[in-house]
This record gives structure tokens, sequence and C-alpha cells, in this order.
């Protein structure tokens, strides 16, 4: 996508489970090469709208556009395909195998119909290009080193980058993380946001879901605060610090 492109256009999507409002037609947009922050108390809806773009969850009514085509109704892997890629608060992996096979399986999976086919039609070819495509991503994010070491011995931090390297398989325009900084150390938080800056500069629009305000306000070029359900504000990072309402509704001051 060119610099400042029109990537997400999120148009007051509305979820709805039972009678609680989990996401009150909320709208906000995202241009290619920005970081955008979705911050917000616990319950005020920010996974759920995660899951509404991304696909994972169908909307009660409103619209997702992406790369000016409407993918409101698509499947997750559908948009996946169209170039929107996700990681899951929770590491996905399989703890027995490496850390590359995991990229590579993971790559498959995304961009294919699924383990089925993956293992009826995997040949050697399409093997080879997947781990070959693993391994560049790996490089990419300065985990070659690890490449061969099984996946259930990472430490958190380089577990959240192999979902990194996993989710980038795809060559994705828009990379959207689900507390990526969670449970984190201090130097682990640092190597994260030093992936994240490098994405950026290499032309990738990220949305991150992030309850670290640190790690948020140092990162994003634009955060929209969410607060029961509703949209509350959106502002650079900057504006948000100062702004009374979110300091009574986020940090409770
Ligand atoms: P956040 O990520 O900001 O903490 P969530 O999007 O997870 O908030 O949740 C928003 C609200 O929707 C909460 O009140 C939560 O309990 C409710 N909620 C989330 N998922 C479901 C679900 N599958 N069924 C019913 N209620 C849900
Ligand atoms: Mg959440």
């Amino acid at each position: 996508p060119a610099p400042g492109e029109l990537l997400l256009d999120v148009d007051r999507v509305r979820k709805q489970f039972g009678g609680l409002v989990a996401v009150n037609d909320v709208s906000f947009q995202i241009h290619a090469g920005e970081i955008i922050g979705l911050i917000g108390p616990n319950g005020a809806g920010k996974s759920t709208t995660f899951n509404l773009v991304s696909g994972v969850l169908s909307k009660t009514s409103g619209r997702v556009s992406f790369r000016g085509e409407d993918v409101s109704a698509l499947a997750s892997r559908e948009i996946a395909r169209r170039g929107m890629s996700r990681t899951f608060q929770h590491v996905k992996m399989l703890p027995d195998m490496t850390v590359l096979e995991n990229v590579a399986l993971g790559g498959y999976l995304r961009s294919s119909a699924g383990m089925a086919q993956a293992m009826l039609r995997l040949d050697r070819d399409e093997e080879r290009r997947l781990f070959r495509e693993a391994e560049r991503q790996l490089e990419r994010i300065g985990m070659k080193e690890q490449m061969h070491e099984l996946a259930g011995n990472l430490a958190l931090g380089p577990a959240r980058l192999m979902e990194i390297a996993r989710a980038l398989c795809t060559d994705p325009a828009l990379l959207l993380l689900d507390e990526p900084a969670a449970g984190l150390r201090h130097k682990e938080k640092q190597a994260l946001a030093a992936v994240l800056r490098q994405l950026k500069s290499e032309g990738m629009s990220l949305l991150l879901v992030e309850h670290d305000m640190d790690f948020v306000m140092n990162l994003t070029d634009r955060i929209v605060v969410m607060e029961f359900g509703t949209k509350l504000i959106e502002g650079t990072p900057a504006e948000v610090q100062d702004s009374p309402e979110v300091r009574a509704a986020y940090l409770g001051t």
C-alpha cells in the first residue's frame, strides 16, 4: 500500500451478546504506515472489537472495509488472505516442534483450507517454499539463531516474537496484535517494541490492543480509547495522556 492510503475503515461496528452491548457503534480508521493503539479498562470491548475487525466474531451491525473492499461478511481466513493478519492473546504453538516448524506450519494453515488439506497437498516444492518463508520471517525479527530450538522451551518474549513471525508469513499489510506485551519483562518489551518499530519502518501498519500504557504511549501514532463498549476519545499519545476523561476512565484519577 502507498503511505497514507486508507487501509482499514471500521464503520459503526456493533456487537451484542444477549442484552449486553459489548461494542457500541465504534468507528475508526487506519492509514498505511500507522501504528494504532486500542486501549481501555477491562471489559471495555477491546478484544471484541479486534475480533469483529479480524472476522473471528460476526457483527450485530456495522461495516469493516479493508483496502477499499467490504470484508464485513468474510471469514477470518479470507480476511487474512487479503492481507490482514493477527495474533491471539494466548500463544498458540506445538511445543514439541521447532520454532521454524511452528512458523512454517502456521503460515501454511493461514494460507490454505486447513489441516486435512495441508496433509494431503503439501508437496516438496511447497514445503520448501514454506520453510524458506518461515526462515526469512524469523531472520527479519531477529530470531534466526533460535529457529531450531523447541518452541516449548522459549521464554514468553521470544514465543510472542515467534507468533509475530508466523503472522508475517502471509505478507500482511496490516498486523493486529492482541496484548503483545502482556506478561513480558522489561527487556522483552523493549525487544518487542524494537521489532514493531522496524516493521513500521518497512511500511507495515499495526493495530495493538494493549493494557500497558507506557508501551502504547511510546510506540503508537494514534490511540483509540474505549470505555463501556464505546469510543471515548481518539488522539495522539500526548492528547490522550492529557485528556481528563481518559484519566478518569482509564487511570482512575
Ligand atoms: P476487553 O477486551 O476490553 O477487556 P471484551 O471485549 O473482552 O473487553 O469484553 C467486553 C464485554 O463483553 C465484557 O463485558 C465481556 O464480559 C463481554 N463479552 C465478551 N465476550 C463475550 C461472549 N462471548 N459472550 C458474552 N459476553 C461477552
Ligand atoms: Mg481483552
